[in-house]
């Protein structure tokens, strides 16, 4: 029997005007409440039929009349829940069956399960409301969640997403909570982290010595010591933070102190949108990024008169702000705070804390207590940092909240693992059209992060049930990222240049294939004639890439040290663009370097000793910022660069290119444009010996590299008749330079492309490296819907 048939006959049986509908559902639309959804709504269609969990999503059977059933298909994506995350729906007409009635039956399974795990998710209103509410069950109980909210990546040992399955094993639920787990009509149906005070875990705290403070309630007793100016780490869902009262500037400073942190803005934490309008700026759709199921710290611009204290984010315009995203927040902010102080509970350049006995052994000599609980973070998560930036939402931290949904692509691809680069380090595996770019891991140059690196593969490995059979790397050869690829002998390793992978990141979020015009403006990264890379102008395609234009190379005295003290690099700019003379100029910063130090680094330069060779962006920015007087030494990664940004920003000169100092293209006669910083670094030194401002000179200097690179992407342009522009690398982190480039390359007529999906910082780098890898595997075989290639 033909299937047709079988169809004609099912109609036959079926009641006048009833037919059934087969519909599958594929994305995040397990553990978000999906199969609740589905039988509500059916339900109130007055639809019969099932609907079950299968290993790649959902499938529903529904019977009624084709119109109700047109309409059902359509309100299953519209009405989707809010955590949910369809990449397809499929129907196709069914036999009739005749139910009497819709239900959710028993998951099928067999297949390879491709459903995807959610990402960890902020506590939501309806769990809000019964945390505060003295008759329920609940009332101030800690772990309060539901489907629509609550832990989820972090706490994933294996798939699938069942109880077992996660760190909630141990907790043997209660009748009641039993009760909820199985009524399809509950919020709390099948959610795995179901729990209540009689059955779940439990919060409890703890001094630096490890000994229990007794009191009735410990989040009560935390707030009181937050209060008198303690610092107190706070288990949270990915890991611990440390937590100090952001209006008590001494208990911030005792907290620098403590944690080695002289300078790096800290995150804060607030209760909720209103609490955050009392001390920063927020439009509409800010306040929706801070109320974002994914809870991220967003970047906002400070009020001023705002009483949080000066050094929680000294020499920044932006506060890094997120609500309180767990119940234990929530009850600690009800003790009354307007911001706490929430900086990742780690040792600098160590990984995220993650388990009880670790935060004593580590944190002790930085936290004064600690509020403790036995909730298991399988999976350690940094908190996201997301802001708003040319005109949507940019992510320069991809982590709680975020991962593990994967970045959507336009095609499929081979399983491959990307090792991604050596700082902000995060991995990639694809699986299909999907890629799936891990939690932030941080800085591999620290033995701490090797480890969780390597946990990290492996878990992705299994929770997307994905052997790679390709592994992806930047070109370096010491980057801890590169030898473990390289150790991998069973895979076939595909290195990948380190600025094409960040071309390649936005590419693949934009799924743009073809050529694009790609600036790549970086800090540091591994050139293919090994040179340090980082003002780079290339035509790129996803497989490969020419270079065609790039910053003149300047000597970084020391090499990394040159990173560090940016006084340095302003001394290598000055060398160049004035020679000898240098030693005439009368620029305050230099005034600040001891005689020696300057003869020593200037005869580095000059003969070249122990002086890599560089093209950087990062490090033309950090020698303005050296040079104007900014910055000489940082504490933190990009400290010059932002002091520079912050300048800018306050400056009211006009993007126009008569606020730009001259500027100059060279053609080298061969292919390469080289662009020379010394023309500019004349007119930055000229107005600084004329008194001109900090402000005008570094807003002047942002105008000038805009304009510049808009007429490089004009010249090459004119060349291939290239009109798309990729912009990626840390550099355009900076919004003043994203915003205008993007603007001044669009009055151009170019399509211009950021990242925002992932970082456009080397967070970024794995997916570029797995989408690269990935089309010269193919030979480039994605369908190519706008070529223009050269
Ligand atoms: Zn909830
Ligand atoms: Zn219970
Ligand atoms: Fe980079």
């Amino acid at each position: 029997m033909t299937s047709s048939e079988t169809r004609t006959q099912a109609f036959k049986s079926a009641p006048a005007n009833c037919t059934a509908l087969s519909v599958t559902v594929n994305g995040i639309v397990q553990g978000v409440g999906f199969r609740p959804f589905v039988y509500q709504l059916a339900a109130s269609m007055g639809l019969k039929g099932t609907v079950a969990n299968t290993a790649t999503g959902v499938h529903i059977h529904a019977e009624g009349r084709p119109r109700d059933l047109e309409d059902f298909a359509v309100r299953l994506r519209t009405q989707a829940p809010p955590l949910s995350q369809i990449t397809g729906i499929n129907k196709i007409h069914a036999a009739y069956h005749g139910f009497s009635d819709f239900s959710i039956v028993a998951s099928t399974s067999g297949h390879k399960r491709t459903a995807l795990i959610s990402p960890d998710v902020a506590v939501c209103s309806d769990c809000l409301a019964e945390l505060y509410d003295p008759d329920d069950r609940r009332f101030a109980y800690p772990f309060i969640n539901c489907t629509n909210c609550g832990p989820r990546y972090t706490i994933v040992e294996d798939i699938p997403y069942d109880r077992p399955k996660t760190s909630m094993k141990n907790f043997e639920m209660c009748a009641d909570c039993l009760a909820e787990y199985k009524n399809p009509e509950s919020r709390r149906f099948h959610a795995q982290a179901n729990a209540c005070p009689a059955c779940g875990p439990g919060a409890w705290l703890v001094d630096s010595k490890g000994t229990r403070v007794l009191c009735k309630d410990p989040i009560e007793k935390a707030a009181r010591l937050l209060k008198q100016g303690f610092i107190v780490a706070v288990k949270g869902l990915g890991g611990f933070h440390l937590a100090a009262d952001a209006h008590d500037s001494a208990a911030v400073e005792l907290l620098r102190n403590r944690k080695n942190r002289p300078a790096k803005p800290f995150a804060v934490m607030a209760a909720d949108a209103a609490a955050v309008d009392a001390f920063a700026v927020m439009d509409e759709k800010e306040k929706a990024l801070l109320e974002s199921p994914g809870c991220p710290i967003v970047l906002l611009e400070k009020k001023s008169g705002a009483r949080i204290a000066e050094n929680v984010s000294p020499d920044n315009a932006y506060f890094g702000v997120m609500l309180a995203y767990t119940p234990l927040h929530s009850l600690l902010f009800s003790r009354g705070f307007g911001a706490l102080v929430m900086t990742s509970g780690n040792l600098s350049g160590d990984p995220l804390v993650a388990e009880n006995h670790e935060a004593e052994e580590r944190l002790s000599g930085i936290a004064d207590f600690f509020l403790l609980h036995d909730r298991g973070i399988h999976v350690r998560c940094d908190d996201s940092i997301v802001r708003r930036a040319a005109g949507g939402p940019v992510v320069l931290r991809r982590s709680r909240g975020y991962a593990p949904s994967p970045v959507f692509l336009d095609c499929r691809v081979s399983a491959i693992l990307a090792c991604g680069a050596e700082l902000k380090n995060t991995v990639c595996l694809t699986r299909g059209k999907q890629a799936f770019v891990s939690q932030h891991t941080g800085d591999l140059k620290s033995p701490g992060t090797l480890d969780f690196f390597e946990k990290t593969i492996e878990h992705i490995k299994r929770i997307t049930d994905t052997e790679p059979g390709f592994i992806a790397c930047d070109m370096h050869p010491d980057y801890f990222a590169t030898r473990y690829a390289k150790k991998q002998n069973h895979l076939t390793c595909i290195p990948v240049q380190h600025h094409h992978a960040h071309l390649v990141s936005c590419m693949a979020e934009h799924h743009l294939n073809g050529s694009v015009i790609g600036l790549a403006f970086d800090g540091t990264g591994y050139g293919t004639d090994e040179t340090v890379w980082g003002g780079e102008v290339m035509v790129a395609q996803r497989a490969g890439f020419k270079r065609m234009a790039h910053l003149s190379y300047a000597a970084m005295p020391g090499g990394d040290a040159a990173v560090k003290e940016p006084w340095r690099m302003g001394l290598s700019y000055l060398i160049d663009a004035f020679g000898a003379d240098w030693q005439n100029l009368e620029l305050k910063f230099l005034r600040k370097i001891s005689p020696e130090n300057l003869r020593v680094v200037s005869e580095m330069i000059s003969r070249r000793i122990n002086s890599p060779l560089t093209s950087s962006m990062g490090r033309l920015f950090d020698s303005v910022s050296a040079i104007a007087g900014l910055c000489s030494r940082v504490d933190f990664e990009a400290q010059a660069a932002i002091k520079l940004e912050m300048q800018a920003a306050g400056s009211v000169l006009p993007l126009d290119k008569t606020c730009c100092y001259e500027y100059e293209i060279r053609e080298t006669g061969g292919e390469i444009i080289s662009i020379p910083p010394a023309p500019i670094i004349r007119g930055i030194v000229d107005d600084l010996l004329k008194g001109v401002f900090p402000g005008i000179v570094s807003k002047k200097f942002h105008t000038t590299i805009i304009f510049l690179f808009s007429d490089v992407c004009d010249r090459i342009s004119r060349e291939t008749g290239l009109k798309r522009v990729v912009l990626s690398g840390g550099v355009f982190q900076n919004p003043v330079l994203l915003e205008g480039m993007r603007e001044s390359l669009r009055e151009r007529g170019f399509s211009v492309f950021v990242n925002r999906r992932v970082p456009a910082n080397d967070g970024g780098i794995s997916l570029g490296q797995a989408v690269s890898a990935a089309a010269r595997i193919s030979g480039d075989a994605c369908p190519d819907q706008d070529s223009k290639g050269l």
